[in-house]
């Protein structure tokens, strides 16, 4: 197929959800993609902060390869030593007690929400919970992440969605403090909005959110989907402010390309919410997908991807501030480690940057408010920074 026949046949057979970029990807090395005519790409998306080894990888693909041949499915009626394995790694580097694993971002969201939800009931016998979500959030498509996600274009043609969400501004004490009442079950945030514009949280605002949850007895269900596994140098993002979640989840680095995520919970919040029968899932905790998170956490470890993040955090900074200061159309770049924005005037749309650095064998992402996101692969050197900028800056 040429690469207009496969968009011409993609574009009759897909439904049309997704603004495609005119590219068929079919391989990868390193930090670099291919398509299918041969072009190469320097990767700044990582499939949306997936694809943290990169790509090509002979260690992963042979042991994930070993993996398959072995056992792929189950069903959660029965233990498999990957699984549990799986378990004890993210409990390990997470910090929380007990985990419950997914296929995707958005179903560890909503399993979050319904043990926060189980939680307030065995605590007050009620059915009225509520929960304070954030403006600007992103916690997926379905119907209950899709609830508490604060981008209004996403949720509106869907309404009614999931009752008692109410939204609070991010970094917004005060806005947070108004919303609570006895009813409040849970506040959901992220610990770094990626989607959202990349806004780090500030410490100030989640050690306050944490202390509003400890007076109320209201659970916090951080998600780090997009910024945790190591992205900002830590395991998780929270960890470098000292503040622990009730809940976390957990997904899209976490599981080497293959759809894996989770959610995780304290002892206290294990003990007093779901009961066995109360939730699950088919594909959720299979062996490959829990074989791929155990082998991500152990090469992340192995290969010292956080000290790598840490240390080129500095030097990628350091090129988004030449980028900054080179261009008008550049506002401000912030983030933190491994995800990080440029603010583009109103003037020139993000989308259209991220169109040309393509064309230009550049992958980039957007996020909301105008903004380039780049979320390259962890593995990334001072000369893949280089490069981006040389690209970069010829396009601003
Ligand atoms: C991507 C993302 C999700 C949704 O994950 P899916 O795997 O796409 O369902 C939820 N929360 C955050 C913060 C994300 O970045």
């Amino acid at each position: 197929m040429t690469k207009d026949e496969a968009i011409k046949k993609a574009n009759e057979d897909l439904i049309g959800v997704y603004n495609r970029f005119p590219v068929v990807f079919s391989s990868g090395e390193g930090m670099y993609l291919f398509d299918n005519e041969g072009k190469r790409y320097l990767d700044f998306a990582s499939g949306i902060g997936v694809n943290a080894f990169g790509y090509g990888d002979k260690e992963i693909a042979g042991e994930i390869s070993s993996q398959l041949e072995k056992l792929v499915h189950v069903s959660n009626l029965y233990y498999t030593e990957p699984l549990i394995k799986a378990a004890a790694a993210v409990k390990e580097i997470s910090g929380l007690d007990r985990v419950f694993f997914t296929n995707s971002g958005a179903e560890a969201v909503e399993g979050a929400l319904k043990t926060a939800k189980r939680y307030y009931f065995n605590r007050t016998g009620k059915n009225d919970a509520r929960i304070i979500a954030m403006n600007s959030s992103f916690h997926g498509r379905t119907m209950g992440s899709l609830s508490v996600t604060g981008t209004d274009s996403y949720r509106s043609p869907f309404y009614p969605l999931v009752d008692g969400v109410s939204f609070a501004d991010f970094n917004d004490l005060s806005s947070v403090e108004k919303l609570i009442d006895k009813r409040t079950c849970a506040i959901i945030m992220e610990t770094l909005q990626g989607e959202g514009g990349i806004h780090p949280a500030t410490e100030a605002f989640l050690k306050g959110v944490r202390r509003l949850c400890d007076e109320n007895d209201i659970l916090l269900i951080l998600d780090e989907i997009q910024c945790g596994m190591c992205r900002t140098g830590e395991f998780y993002t929270f960890q470098k402010y000292g503040v622990m979640p009730d809940i976390l989840t957990t997904a899209k680095a976490i599981g080497l390309g293959l759809p894996a995520g989770a959610f995780l919970v304290t002892e206290r919040v294990a003990e007093n919410s779901l009961k066995p029968g109360d939730h699950g899932s088919t594909y959720g905790g299979n062996p490959l997908s829990t074989f791929a998170i155990s082998l991500s956490i152990r090469l992340m470890k192995e290969r010292k991807v956080r000290e790598h993040v840490k240390e080129l955090t500095p030097y990628f900074e350091e090129v988004l501030e030449e980028i900054t200061k080179g261009s008008s159309i550049v506002k401000e770049h912030r983030g933190d480690g491994f995800i990080q924005g440029l603010l583009i005037d109103p003037s020139v749309k993000a989308g259209d940057i991220v169109s040309k650095a393509l064309q230009e064998g550049l992958v980039l992402l957007t996020a909301e408010g105008n903004v380039v996101r780049m979320l390259p692969p962890l593995i990334a050197e001072k000369e893949d920074f280089d490069r981006m900028k040389e690209i970069l800056s010829k396009l601003l």
